[in-house]
């Protein structure tokens, strides 16, 4: 049994989260960028990771990645997926074997970096973002203005790029361009080769985890955040489950739900398949407003 679970916005939560003071809460991540969980939740982490195979699944590089101290030094992990699915760290170390697949399939199957920032500075000339920024040399993230973003334009961009093999992904005021190649699904599979593992469980709350959300025999994702807005405004179709509570409270759903399911009972609602195939939500299509 493995649980896949991306950590921003679905396990770990900024500032901007903690609405709720009723809860009890302890900072993961401490220095220029802070997060916490709740203690219930951290607590429900450190009981998971002791029962089965734990793996947080990051869009963050590795080193961002490695800001966060509680992954670091108060829970046992054996994996890790970072830079969005690029990199599979092996008790911290990065497996060369891995990177050197992926860096061969994107050499092999997407647009070439400098075309695709070509393409892509074509809509970025009012002033809506700031400096873009690689990402391990895997793809790329930026900060927006939300207010004037030109969200017509950057769906005909998505559009285009899902043809060269590229997803654009917006979370909050962070958009992010990576190649199709580069998912957190990719690193779970190999995972899965090597471990022998056959049920995933998987949590997350963006576009980025969609693959890995649906490719798993079981996924929850917090009531929140992209995938969440993208299916208020897709009439509700899509093949996933979502918490009961937006917000930092929406980890302990998840984690609550995967005890639950290596008791052995599994709500048979968070299986994917459980649900009408034709309704299955598509990655790449567009971006929201
Ligand atoms: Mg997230």
């Amino acid at each position: 049994m493995l649980f896949a679970s991306d950590l921003d916005r679905t396990l770990i939560y900024s500032d901007r989260f903690l609405k709720e003071d009723h809860v009890t809460i302890k900072a993961v991540e401490q220095g220029g960028y802070t997060s916490y969980m709740t203690l219930r939740a951290a607590e429900l982490v450190q009981f998971i990771a002791a029962q089965i195979l734990f793996v947080p699944c990051t869009t963050r590089t590795i080193e961002q990645y490695q800001r966060i101290q509680f992954f670091q030094n108060e829970v046992s992990l054996k994996y890790v997926v970072a830079s969005n699915g690029g990199n599979l760290l092996i008790n911290g170390a990065v497996d060369q074997t891995y990177r050197q697949k992926i860096d061969r399939e994107l050499r092999q199957n997407c647009l070439p970096t400098d075309d695709l920032i070509k393409e892509f500075s074509k809509i970025t000339t009012s002033g809506w973002i700031e400096q873009i920024k690689e990402a391990d040399q895997l793809f790329f993230y930026c900060l927006i203005d939300r207010s004037k973003t030109p969200f017509d334009e950057l769906r005909c961009f998505d559009n285009w790029a899902a043809k060269q093999n590229w997803q654009v992904s917006t979370q909050g005021r962070k958009l992010y361009l990576v190649p199709k190649v580069v998912n957190k699904w990719a690193a779970v599979k190999e995972i899965l080769n090597r471990t022998g593992e056959r049920e995933v469980f998987a949590a997350g709350d963006s576009l980025l985890d969609l693959q890995m959300l649906n490719g798993a025999s079981y996924s929850f994702c917090p009531q929140h955040g992209e995938l969440y807005d993208r299916y208020r405004q897709t009439s509700n179709e899509m093949a996933l489950r979502f918490t009961d509570s937006p917000g930092i409270t929406a980890a302990e759903e998840i984690l609550t739900a995967v005890i639950r399911w290596t008791d052995s009972t599994p709500d048979p609602a968070m299986k994917p398949e459980s649900k009408k195939e034709g309704s299955r939500f598509k990655e790449g299509s567009t971006v929201q407003s």
